[in-house]
């Protein structure tokens, strides 16, 4: 831990997301009370879970990306986290939020070349004053032992609060673009904080299929 970190513990001590205990950001009991999806036992297409052989969460539909997992379930003490590490900029919360990630990711350990963020929006960035994306997939990056790369930027503002799914996807279009004088890697792996209806984790997977990846596969913490 750094000299501001170690100040950080002194005056403010982290606190359990679930509980409110000091001293670890989410306590033994919170963690096993939290709904997390076993690493590969989820849909192999949208990461829900599944409760019988067929996903009714991904039926019908299409995706970009090749498969997709999720860490575990936007409910409490998991919800809890992701609000104070996104909204409350309680940036120690990182470290947790990309172990779980990690533990999802863990059976594509040898696959993707490398890991990149899905970017926030700007006005998301002015909102947070922090881009809470990018650590969670260069924590990603360094458990899978290969590159993290800033591959996308947000070409425009595309909030996707309040719009159905239909909308989100027709939001999503064109609202990623891959960053001047990148070079694309083949097999790519996008991170990002929250799966509600995978229209996000789409557009930036197209942006990424357009700009000469061959496979994209997503992840997120938690899934709405
Ligand atoms: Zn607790
Ligand atoms: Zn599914």
């Amino acid at each position: 831990m750094d000299v501001l970190g170690v100040l950080a513990e002194i005056l403010s001590p982290v606190r359990c997301a679930g509980c409110g205990v000091p001293g670890d950001t989410l306590c033994p009991a919170c963690l096993s009370a939290a709904h997390l999806i076993q690493p590969g036992t989820g849909c192999q297409r949208c990461g829900a879970p599944l409760t019988n052989a067929t996903c009714r969460e991904c039926a019908g539909r299409t995706f970009a990306f090749s498969s997709a997992v999720c860490a575990g379930m936007l409910e409490p003490p998991l919800s809890r986290v992701v609000t104070l590490y996104k909204d409350a900029a309680e940036r120690r919360y990182a470290a947790l939020l990309g172990k779980l990630l990690c533990a999802a990711c863990d059976p594509w350990r040898g696959w993707p070349d490398a890991v990149c963020a899905v970017p926030p929006s700007a006005r998301s960035l002015a909102r947070r004053g922090f881009d809470h994306t990018a650590p969670l997939a260069a924590h990603v990056a360094h458990g899978l032992d290969v590159p993290y790369e800033r591959l996308l930027v947000a070409a425009r503002r595309a909030d996707q609060r309040g719009l159905g799914r239909d909308e989100r996807r027709a939001n999503m279009t064109g609202a990623f673009a891959v960053r001047p004088l990148v070079s694309v890697p083949a097999m790519v792996l996008v991170v990002d904080d929250v799966f509600t209806t995978g229209a996000t984790l789409d557009g930036a997977t197209r942006a990424l299929l357009a700009a000469g990846a061959l496979e994209v596969r997503v992840a997120a913490v938690a899934r709405a």
